[in-house]
């Protein structure tokens, strides 16, 4: 096997090993490392519209798309010539900057319960900073999450979160302590009587519930009917915080993200990946009687060096301006042709699956059973992903390189791009059926 993948992909191969001896695992984040999938990690030196270069020359539709920033398509070129201007009046000041005040004008405008943004450098760094504002805005400590929910290695809420951590089935991290996970309580997604269990106990201890507005991280677990706008209840009833984290989703799955389609007014979002237009930057935001409790305008401390970078907060802004109605309608569209594909193509193949969706984020399930939680999302069969996987790459589809991600499409997936990925599909399933269980 790993002679056939070392063969496949020479250069990339050659990379990694040169990276394996400097970069731990090879790697600046797990998943990239292909160890759930297996095979040569595959070192990207081009993108372009709906593709990916790879060091070797290879051509791939990518359907990762950066984990969900590049819903216009790579190197779109009115985000490249925002970037390229900005860049040329200079990288980085440490001042307030006009650029950032456009960023956080056109967030507030697009979110409606969204009034004060403050702008980070990673989706990690806006949980992060969230949590602390609810713990100093309540005054009180514990936290509530769900399982299989991912809101990036922020210590507290490394305790059964999803993307790498589900690839690996680790339960919890080494270097997290008993005492930073303590005052956080993991509750089963989608199970309102956990969450009614928790506050009648902990009520007046508990300083937020945060959820992804829609999970993304276990593979695409949408909220159930109603889900959301309980938990606003239950959290308004106590006196808690509601953050809703739309980093995977905001700007994603519409203009004003999951709270596009399911407008509950949480009190705090927080904000990455298709806002920053590919660049590191993120948001937090709410209320404005919330965010006044940040620091200088409140007591809650919350800093960055390059927080609203220029150059970040011009390829951010240039994304959404260009984030069209006509945007989310091809993304939704070809969104939509790949579920039905992909569901077609393993019905031919007899392989049991799930397909779920939440907006144009889609992902397969391996299982026979709808998946509503970290539980029904375990219980599938990733040696079959494993095999659909590499089938897929072999025909130039860059899919996640894990059964537990979100798949994700650009407006610029044209005809020619999807057909490459339908050619592929029977392929793949025939691979998928081939696996022994
Ligand atoms: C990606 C993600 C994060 C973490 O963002 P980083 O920029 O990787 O730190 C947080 N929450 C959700 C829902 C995400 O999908």
């Amino acid at each position: 096997m790993a002679v056939r993948f070392r063969y496949d992909a020479p250069r990339s191969q050659a990379l990694f090993d040169r990276a394996c001896a400097v970069i731990p695992g090879g790697v600046n984040s797990p998943v990239r490392a292909f160890r759930a999938v297996g095979g040569t990690p595959r070192f990207m030196t081009v993108g372009r519209g709906p593709y990916l270069v790879d060091a070797d020359g290879r051509e791939y539709v990518d359907l990762v798309c950066s984990w969900g920033p590049m819903i216009l398509g790579h190197a779109f070129p009115p985000v490249v010539e925002a970037v390229q201007r900005a860049a040329a009046n200079g990288l980085s000041f440490g001042t307030p900057t006009p650029g950032e005040v456009d960023l956080a004008e056109a967030i507030v405008a697009l979110v409606a319960p969204v009034q004060q943004v403050r702008l980070v450098n990673s989706g990690t760094e806006a949980t992060m900073s969230a949590i602390r504002l609810a713990r100093g805005v309540t005054g009180r400590g514990k936290v509530v999450k769900f399982a299989g929910c991912y809101h990036g290695h922020v210590d507290a809420l490394l305790a059964s979160a999803g993307s790498g951590l589900a690839t690996f089935a680790l339960p919890d991290t080494p270097g997290v302590t008993g005492a930073q996970a303590a005052d956080t309580m993991v509750l089963p997604y989608n199970d309102i009587d956990a969450v009614d269990k928790a506050f009648v106990e902990y009520g007046d201890q508990i300083a937020c519930v945060i959820t992804e507005a829609a999970a993304g991280n276990m593979g695409v677990v949408p909220p159930l009917d109603g889900f959301n706008a309980r938990l606003k209840q239950v959290c308004a009833q106590y006196g808690a915080l509601l953050v809703s984290d739309e980093v995977m989703t905001g700007f994603r799955v519409s203009a004003a993200g999951w709270y596009g389609l399911d407008p509950v007014d949480a009190d705090v979002f927080t904000f990455g990946k298709v806002m920053s237009g590919g660049l590191p930057a993120a948001a937090f935001g709410g209320r404005a009687d919330v965010m006044a409790a940040l620091a200088p305008a409140g007591p809650v401390y919350q800093a960055g060096t390059l927080s609203g970078n220029p150059v970040a907060v011009a390829a951010g802004l240039a994304t959404l301006t260009h984030c069209t109605p006509e945007v989310y309608q091809r993304v939704d569209e070809v969104s939509l042709t790949l579920q039905r594909a992909v569901g077609t193509a393993l019905t031919e193949a007899g392989v049991e699956h799930t397909v779920q969706f939440a907006g144009s984020m889609f992902s397969v399930f391996f299982a026979d059973h709808p998946v509503v939680n970290f539980t029904d999302a375990r219980a599938q069969e990733t040696a079959r992903y494993t095999a659909f996987f590499h089938a897929m790459l072999a025909r130039g589809v860059y899919l996640p390189p894990s059964a537990y991600e979100s798949w994700f499409v650009s407006a610029a997936h044209d005809d020619a791009a999807l057909d490459r990925v339908l050619d592929a599909l029977p392929h793949a399933a025939r691979a998928a059926a081939e696996v022994r269980s």
